[in-house]
């Protein structure tokens, strides 16, 4: 921070040619930053004594006011297709990365400012971030990881005391908003725009492409680094009709197509879990699979393949719920074209990763599926009824899960009792709808008698999957509402109750509950990428 002269230079937006990261020291207005909530199974990837958030220092230093001793703070470079058009370099804008910490099991954490001061990549925008949208970022990657979703985590997340200008989008006037720092802790921030950028920028700078695949392979995909020397993978074949390509030849052929199953397999998991991102554009997809970036996000309520959070994507809806498979196979795509550009992969190999992504996806998805409804074989037949049934009464996607486990394997059951197990999420539904659902439940009845598990046995294991409880958007803003307010009381609690989503939790039931009305209101389920 005390760095003379030209360090002033440091955040002065430009385009950085011919480097990943620039050095920039964090620069946020800080005035009495205080701690909002804090994450103490974060704490314990990095080997942190829980009494660490006790020190009065610690919100200086996590706010970037103090430096963190070892620290090398930098911004990385990278670029992206935002709503499927290359926008050029983006770059850690308001993101500025503290170091790596190996921890006592030598796994290698970075951790980052997210909200800290202006870098370079800011261009014209302000470098910080509000206390509503971090609520959400911290929030929701830790509901995430206990989901068992791959996620970025959350250590902190400290106000940094100063008020912020944002634009909120429902009435186009400036507000003024509290502004916050999280401390977001990841093996890796790479992302498919930090390999973009530099393949983009021609000839000169493929070599840079390569350099950061080697990196990336050596540190964070070890086992494909001697792949050709491996024995355990062999020539793959495949039916007459498949690509075959033989990935120990080459091993960045190896690499993407591990990228692409380990994005193919979080998008199953988002799918089952009804989770919609809301921003999937390429510099918000990490190279090890894991969500990224939580901005406008936001998980179903009423079932709706339409469903898009993000008002900035109306009415195109290119990131609704039920598109986001196809738009991470567009974004695998754009991937695989900047790895081909810096001749890493031949265009057979890039099918081939496409290829696999696709199998790889349905397989997880049906796999999810199955769990969702304990079974242990798919039912297309099943689940295409059943999601059409969802649609169509828009019943809500958590909480009609969690409760079908209530359904027993009874084939003698009457007509007119079918439905009493789903009597609390089937609401308003008519005659006619009764009947649809009816027959639904017949037929899954059906499918659970030949599956042959007991239904004790087949509660505990679909109650394990099913959540009981996730981040839905009204239950972040009323822990905002009271954020705003001086009182962190309400983060602190969801966050508990995040941490357990599929415990029963007695006496938490209300964070179970459907939306009330003010949840329609702009600027709580439905959000602007403005933040
Ligand atoms: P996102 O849509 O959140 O992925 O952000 C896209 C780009 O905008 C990234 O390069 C961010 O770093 C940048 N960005 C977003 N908000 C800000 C901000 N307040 N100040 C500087 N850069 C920002
Ligand atoms: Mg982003
Ligand atoms: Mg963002």
């Amino acid at each position: 921070r005390e760095l003379p002269g030209d360090a002033q230079s440091d955040s002065i937006p430009r385009q950085v040619l011919h480097a990943c990261y620039t050095k920039v020291f964090p620069s946020a207005e800080v005035e009495n930053p205080e701690l909002v909530v804090w994450s103490d199974s974060v704490a314990d990837l990095l080997d942190l004594d829980h009494k660490e958030f006790e020190r009065p220092d610690f919100p200086i230093i996590f706010s970037g006011a103090s430096p963190l001793a070892g620290a090398v703070p930098y911004a990385q470079c990278y670029g992206g297709h935002q709503f499927g058009t290359w926008a050029g370099q983006l770059g850690d804008g308001r993101a500025i990365t503290l170091g790596e910490i190996l921890n006592s099991r030598l796994e290698r954490w970075e951790l980052q400012l997210k909200g800290a001061g202006k870098t370079p990549y800011s261009r014209s925008a302000d470098g910080l971030a509000v206390l509503r949208s971090s609520i959400r970022e911290f929030l929701c990657s830790e509901a995430m990881h206990f989901l068992g979703i791959p996620t970025t985590r959350a250590l902190c997340l400290v106000t940094t005391g100063k008020l912020v200008t944002r634009d909120m989008f429902y009435d186009g006037n400036p507000k003024e908003e509290p502004g916050a720092i999280v401390c977001r802790v990841v093996q890796s921030f790479l992302r498919f725009g930090s390999f973009q950028i530099h393949s983009s920028r021609g000839e000169e700078d493929l070599g840079i492409v390569r350099a950061l695949a080697d990196y990336a392979i050596r540190h964070h995909f070890p086992h494909i680094e001697n792949i050709s020397k491996s024995e355990s993978l062999s020539f793959i074949t495949g039916d007459d009709d498949q690509l075959v390509v033989d990935l120990t030849s080459n091993k960045y052929a190896a690499w993407i197509v591990e990228i692409a199953e380990r994005t193919a397999s979080l998008v199953a998991r988002w799918q089952g879990v009804g989770f919609t991102h809301g921003v999937l554009n390429t510099d918000n997809m990490s190279i090890l699979g894991l969500t990224i970036d939580y901005g406008p996000f936001g998980f179903l309520d009423a079932f709706d393949p339409s469903y898009t959070p993000n008002t900035t994507d109306l009415p195109g809806r290119r990131y609704c719920f039920g598109n986001q498979p196809d738009i991470c196979l567009w974004n695998i795509t754009q991937f695989a074209s900047s790895l081909m550009a810096a001749r890493l992969i031949s265009d057979k190999e890039a099918n081939y990763a496409m290829e696999r992504y696709g199998t790889k996806f349905m397989d997880e998805y049906q796999a999810i599926m199955s769990r969702k409804l304990g079974l242990q074989k798919y039912s297309k037949q099943l689940v295409t009824k059943l999601l059409n049934n969802l649609a169509v009464d828009k019943v809500d996607y958590t909480n009609f899960f969690r409760s079908l486990s209530k359904i027993k394997a009874d084939p003698d059951i009457p007509e007119d009792q079918l439905l009493v197990p789903l009597k609390a999420v089937l609401l308003d539904i008519g005659k006619e709808r009764k009947e649809a659902w009816g027959s639904w439940v017949q037929f899954y009845i059906k499918e659970l008698v030949s599956s042959g598990i007991s239904d004790e046995e087949r509660k505990t294991s679909m109650d394990s999957v099913n959540p009981k409880y996730v981040l839905r958007n009204y239950l972040c803003q009323s822990a905002i509402d009271a954020a705003e307010l001086g009182d962190f009381g309400e983060v602190r609690r969801l966050l508990k109750v995040m941490e357990r989503p599929y415990d029963e939790q007695p006496g938490m039931e209300k964070y179970a509950r459907l939306p009330p009305a003010w949840a329609y209101r702009p600027g709580v389920c439905m959000l602007s990428c403005s933040s």
